[in-house]
């Protein structure tokens, strides 16, 4: 038998694409991925576990997840029917792109954003349309939304913007969401960091879908748990691309205890939001660095120097943060995690070392 090339196989537009993946991925201090850095208290921990044990290991998971479902449906204000639970919300990303794009049909990205949209559009062969954001202060191009909006089948905003931290106010996503064509899926990844959803705007709008994950204030991104909240008939279509029995028995069980426990977690969120403001004010006590606006629990930070050349330097120290400097727009740019008040604090003398050092 000859040899498979991948271009015997493989879509030409998959092969032009970079796998999502990071290089660096432990260090002391890791501020690259906006996690949580406050770990569930072990009390949460073990109630999880006993709940898991008390289940069937042998048996699959329900189809539709109906105790897990019905804890969100009360925590979201929203009906069970409307409400779809992923492995993590890009498994929901992906379900809901592959439901809508294909050759053909066009989906609507503001630039810089969270990757994995352009990532799965191209693989699906549809037609990405980018909308730039505002290069001096990041913040959304709305009246390019609203034009774009009008011809796509699916238009995407991060609320707030990954990488950005930017926040798209309630009146302009209203306008998005009444000149879109097709479905606006508003990315609320961060949303307990920026106090403001879209979700009460589901009513109004069949168009459109709210996407949630656990793995940011709510800490449990290593048992990977998402939701979505949309139009029962839109979560009904949605369905079809999610794959059977996706969330397993372990997360379910922690996703319920998480929401249960919803208090623990508040004193964490309010922490990050305040040493979110703090850094942010000390960065701007830097001349040399610029530091954009946020409502997430990370910050966009430019410097003179190059992106992977501050990397390095604050690495070698120990400190690892996101060097997002690839991306439109944003040259020369880190993405920093808000972690807890001494990761922090190491990441501002780590800075201030590498600035001094290269000068
Ligand atoms: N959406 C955005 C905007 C994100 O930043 C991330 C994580 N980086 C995700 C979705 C994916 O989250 P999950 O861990 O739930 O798959």
């Amino acid at each position: 038998m000859r040899d498979l090339s991948p271009s015997d196989v493989i879509k030409a537009e998959v092969r032009g694409l970079t796998a999502y993946t990071l290089k660096h991925f432990k260090a002391d201090v890791k501020l690259d991925q906006n996690e949580n850095p406050y770990e569930l208290p072990a009390d949460l921990k073990k109630e999880i576990t006993e709940r898991v044990l008390s289940r069937p290991w042998g048996r699959y998971p329900e189809f539709v997840p109906e105790a897990t479902i019905k804890v969100l449906s009360k925590f979201a204000d929203w009906p069970a029917e409307g409400i779809l639970a992923g492995n993590g919300s890009n498994e929901l990303i992906q379900a809901s792109l592959t439901v809508t794009l294909g050759p053909g049909r066009r989906i609507v990205l503001p630039q810089p954003t969270f990757t994995l949209y352009k990532l799965m559009s191209t693989a699906l062969q549809a037609d990405v349309h980018d909308v730039f954001m505002n290069a001096a202060d990041m913040t959304f191009d709305i009246d390019g939304l609203i034009g774009a909006a009008r011809s796509a089948d699916v238009v995407v905003i991060c609320n707030p913007n990954n990488p950005t931290g930017t926040l798209l106010e309630r009146n302009a996503l209203t306008a998005i969401l009444k000149a879109a064509r097709g479905l606006v899926l508003v990315d609320e990844a961060y949303h307990e960091f920026s106090e403001q959803s879209a979700a009460p705007l589901l009513k109004e709008h069949r168009n459109l879908v709210v996407l949630r994950t656990f793995s940011k204030a709510m800490a449990i991104a290593g048992l990977r748990f998402g939701y979505l909240l949309t139009h029962p008939e839109i979560a009904r279509e949605i369905n079809k691309g999610k794959l059977p029995y996706n969330v397993n028995i372990f997360t379910l069980a922690a996703a319920e205890v998480v929401i249960e426990n919803r208090k623990v977690l508040q004193a964490a969120i309010e922490a990050l939001i305040t040493e979110r403001e703090r850094i942010a004010a000390e960065l701007r006590k830097r001349p040399a660095v610029q530091v954009f606006p946020s409502k997430t629990n990370y910050l966009l930070i430019r410097t003179a120097l190059g992106a992977r050349e501050l990397f390095e330097g604050l690495y070698v120290q120990g400190v690892l943060v996101r060097d997002v400097s690839a991306y439109p727009l944003l040259q020369n740019c880190l993405r920093v995690s808000i972690g807890t008040p001494e990761e922090n604090n190491r990441f501002l003398s780590a800075l201030d070392n590498a600035l001094e050092t290269k000068r």
